[in-house]
């Protein structure tokens, strides 16, 4: 049995910067190599910190879907997940034994060598026809002075792409530093060139700034009076938007393989707690603000205020990932950053299999069977305040200066908000809802949210109740 895990930044504010990472999800899960693909953030649950709970398998493999490598494959990522690591990845990637798992983690699919084939690809839909005699590339990446090894990413794809003898010319140009992009029409000759911009997204870059940058005025730009004669620039859409890039991921996970201890099986503490569920389920039960109940073979979800409501009046959805798009907003339409916060829209229902329900629970409130059922069994260890806040690194490693009466300022607004009882500050939980109370579920230590809230306390940021953190 194996886990693939896809880690992507997530937001606090909106939810739509998941949704690539949904997107890769999906085709890999298509492909049926793994048992399981799961998708865990930085800024949106389910976190780091709960993301290796939810897998069932023994045998994990991590990939951070990053374009590139910096701050947070280096640091973020391996510290929240509890790697033991810092720092760059090598690449056979880092393996360490967690609780029982063996996790592998990797470098971020940007840097993998496979990345020129997303390229090529991206160049063809730009230019089906181009031609060694008269077609130039440009591989465009951002440049920054923060991670030399971005930079070196660009140049390694235009070395591999120049080598393969497709193009009269390749080049790798950059947004930020030298050879700046707006020096093309001095760099390339060619008649014909293809711009590929090396970006995870389209976005400002891809959108305004590069196109400003080379006076492009669509798909197809005709530049009758350059220095070197009549040239024609082909825009391609970002690398990081292919679909393969799944490919990518999957050849990254495999290598990663090399570097496993042994071969992994079903994690016995999962299997008990989703075995214990189960139970629950076929019998009807409540969790939170969600009831779940078997349906001719199958199980249901819904909010509890829905209960007996017809079916008819409820909008249907038959999948996890339909039960997670449903879950991410509350019915204002607004982006719930904490998935137990008491904002669960009404007017569903997800009818899903025996299968799937494990997922489906994961998108309504991710890792909550686990850590509920690991309380239950006195098996559940609570991080205390102070040390999640040491662990912070970068801007937020300012909420180790908080006093605990700061901590309990937000906590009254954050946290009353929230389901979870928080067993990280010393509150008491006598059982959860595996004995039949729904809203008894642990909070065994601080989430995210509440540490950007917490950052905007120390910096005297928060506007009071309700207000909201930035997203960096
Ligand atoms: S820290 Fe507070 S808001 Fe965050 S999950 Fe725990 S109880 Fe909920």
């Amino acid at each position: 049995m194996r886990s693939l895990v896809l880690i992507g930044h997530g937001s606090h504010l909106n939810g739509e910067s998941a949704g690539a990472v949904y997107r890769y999800a999906e085709l890999i899960r298509g492909r049926g190599l793994y048992d399981e693909v799961v998708e865990g953030y930085w800024k949106e649950e389910p976190s780091l910190r709960q993301v290796l709970k939810t897998t069932r398998s023994t045998d994990v493999t991590v990939i951070p879907m990053f374009i590139s490598e910096g701050y947070f494959t280096e640091t973020v990522i391996p510290r929240e997940l509890g790697l033991g690591h810092q720092g760059p990845v090598a690449p056979e990637g880092v393996a360490r034994v967690l609780g029982g798992k063996t996790v592998r983690y990797t470098l971020p699919y940007g840097v993998h060598p496979g990345m020129s084939d997303v390229i090529l690809a991206r160049a063809r839909e730009a230019l089906p026809d181009l031609n060694p005699a008269d077609t130039a590339l440009i591989v465009l990446g951002h440049g920054t002075t923060r991670n030399e090894n971005s930079n070196r990413v660009i140049y390694q794809n235009a070395e591999r792409l120049r080598a393969s003898g497709q193009f009269a010319q390749v080049e790798a140009l950059f947004l930020d530093e030298d050879p700046k992009v707006g020096t093309w029409p001095q760099v390339v000759t060619a008649p014909r060139v293809v711009v590929v911009p090396f970006f995870a997204s389209e976005g400002w870059h891809t959108l305004e700034t590069i196109p400003e940058d080379m006076g492009l005025t669509g798909d197809v730009t005709e530049f009758p009076g350059n220095p070197g004669g009549p040239q024609t620039v082909y825009y391609a859409k970002p690398v990081g938007t292919h679909a393969a890039v799944a490919d990518v991921v999957l050849h990254l996970a495999e290598e990663a393989r090399g570097a496993s201890p042994h071969g992994g099986d079903e994690d016995r503490g999962h299997a008990q707690a989703w075995a214990a569920f189960l139970e629950l389920a076929r019998r009807g039960t409540r969790v939170g603000e969600a009831l779940v109940f078997p349906q001719a073979g199958m199980f249901e979800l819904r909010h509890a205020l829905d209960e007996g409501r017809p079916a008819p009046d409820l909008t249907t959805v038959v999948t996890p990932e339909g039960l997670r798009d449903l879950a991410r907003f509350d019915e204002g339409g607004h982006h719930r950053p904490v998935h137990t916060f008491r904002t669960l829209p009404r007017g569903w229902r997800a009818v899903v299999s025996e299968e799937d329900l494990p997922r489906a629970m994961h998108n309504l409130y991710p890792a909550v069977v686990e850590e509920g059922y690991a309380h239950h069994t006195h098996s559940l260890r609570a991080t205390p305040w102070p040390t999640t806040a040491r662990r912070q690194t970068g801007i937020y490693a300012r909420v180790t200066r908080a006093t605990p009466e700061q901590v309990e300022e937000v906590a009254r607004d954050v946290c009353s908000r929230c389901l979870k009882t928080r067993l990280w500050a010393g509150e008491k939980l006598g059982c959860t809802f595996f004995a039949g109370v729904p809203g008894a579920i642990p909070c065994p230590e601080a989430c995210t949210y509440f540490v950007a809230e917490m950052r905007e306390e120390v910096s005297g940021k928060r506007g009071g109740a309700g207000g909201h953190s930035h997203d960096h």
